[in-house]
């Protein structure tokens, strides 16, 4: 008699145990997850990671406002000054003299600048004085061959200085913006392309080749209709987890698998000095080379999609933060949706630590108690 009421009341408090387990494995942790993540840097991309488009769109106009960036121009001096202004580390221009032109590469380095990693992120802020595809005479306003790299590296930068979520990424890491000049003036006036991104590699020091985990280059990441193939010279294992993470945060329809072209762009100097580099372009833009090639037909947002999948990429491979998984059926053209669904996913994601930091040890404590109740 005795024996049986201790048994009902074991039974009753295995079943309240297991009651409230379930429901911290099931409600509880998710709620409170929240807060959770919010101290809990490692786990997944972090919010306000993205790069604002507003901006971006303010970073075009003002290029476009200076006129054509032709090597040696005043447009191009403006530029320069501008650049210099909104720096968020320390400048320097690289000046050297092509063809009896003023040549001068930008860069921009913030980070730990003692660290023995270096990573370096380009674009060309030049344009191409005549618009050799073009039927109609003029130079190119380089909206997209031009303006939409260095519009996306300047957005960049200010997540990497403004958002604390990049601090340890600062701390491991010297981080360069260059801006090379004289890329896109091949086959005029006798002119190669790439000049300044040549000079600027040739001229990196045998340790900061060394120090070089990655160079990853931004050229025409504004068309409208923004279509992404893999680059033939680009380095391959780079290349695939760029695109894999294009897939994870939803941005699968702008990095295709078509096959893509080989380029000579301002990312081959670096190959060529055995830096890991990767040219993200666009190139089947109607407007290449034409003096069409202005705002209208530039787009913002496809510039923040590059942007945004080379910050990710940044963070899953060099702080090894995870990217979070979209289920397809949830993908949708709608940025805005997409980090809606991305939130939600993420804390989904985040919420396992969390069930079982509260779980396990109730779990526990229901199996300790059924192996007593059995000994006696
Ligand atoms: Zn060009």
């Amino acid at each position: 008699m005795k024996e049986d009421k201790q048994k009902r009341a074991l039974t009753g408090v295995l079943i309240v145990l297991f009651a409230a387990s379930l429901f911290l494995l099931g409600f509880y942790p998710l709620r409170d997850s929240i807060i959770f993540i919010e101290n809990k840097k490692s786990i997944a991309l972090p919010n306000g990671w993205r790069v604002n488009e507003t901006e971006i769109q303010q970073y075009l106009e003002q290029q476009l406002e200076f006129g054509y960036r032709i090597p040696g121009s005043n447009a191009s001096e403006q530029l320069r000054e501008y650049i210099k202004e909104i720096a968020l580390g320390d400048i320097t221009f690289q000046n050297f003299t092509y063809k009896e032109t003023p040549i001068t590469n930008i860069e921009i380095s913030i980070g730990n600048t003692s660290s023995s990693k270096m990573l370096i992120l380009g674009a060309h802020y030049d344009t191409r004085k005549i618009a050799t595809n073009d039927v109609v005479p003029g130079p190119v306003p380089g909206a997209n061959d031009g303006a939409s790299g260095v519009a996306g590296l300047l957005a960049m930068m200010n997540i990497m200085t403004e958002n604390p979520y990049f601090v340890e990424l600062l701390e491991k890491f010297e981080i360069r913006f260059v801006f090379f000049d004289a890329e896109d003036q091949g086959g005029i006036d006798g002119w190669e392309w790439i000049v300044g991104s040549t000079y600027y590699a040739n001229n990196l020091t045998i340790s900061d080749v060394e120090r070089s985990v990655a160079m990853i280059l931004l050229d025409m990441v504004g068309d409208k209709d923004l279509e992404l193939k893999k680059e033939i010279n680009s380095d391959s294992a780079y290349k695939d987890q760029i695109w894999s993470i294009a897939e994870n945060i939803g941005y699968s329809e702008y990095f295709t698998d078509k096959p893509g072209y080989r380029l000579i762009d301002d990312h081959v100097p670096f190959l060529n000095r055995g830096i890991r580099s990767v040219d993200l372009i666009d190139f089947d833009y109607s407007e290449w080379h034409k003096i069409t090639d202005n705002l209208e037909h530039t787009s913002a947002p496809s510039i923040a999609i590059v942007a945004n999948t080379v910050l990710a990429w940044i963070l899953a491979e060099f702080l090894d933060i995870e990217v979070w998984e979209l289920a397809s059926s949830q993908i949708s053209n709608s940025s805005s949706q997409i980090s809606e669904i991305a939130q939600t996913s993420k804390l989904i994601n985040e919420g396992k630590p969390e069930v079982w930091f509260y779980g396990m040890p109730l779990m526990l404590l229901v199996v300790l108690l059924f192996r007593k109740k059995h000994r006696t």
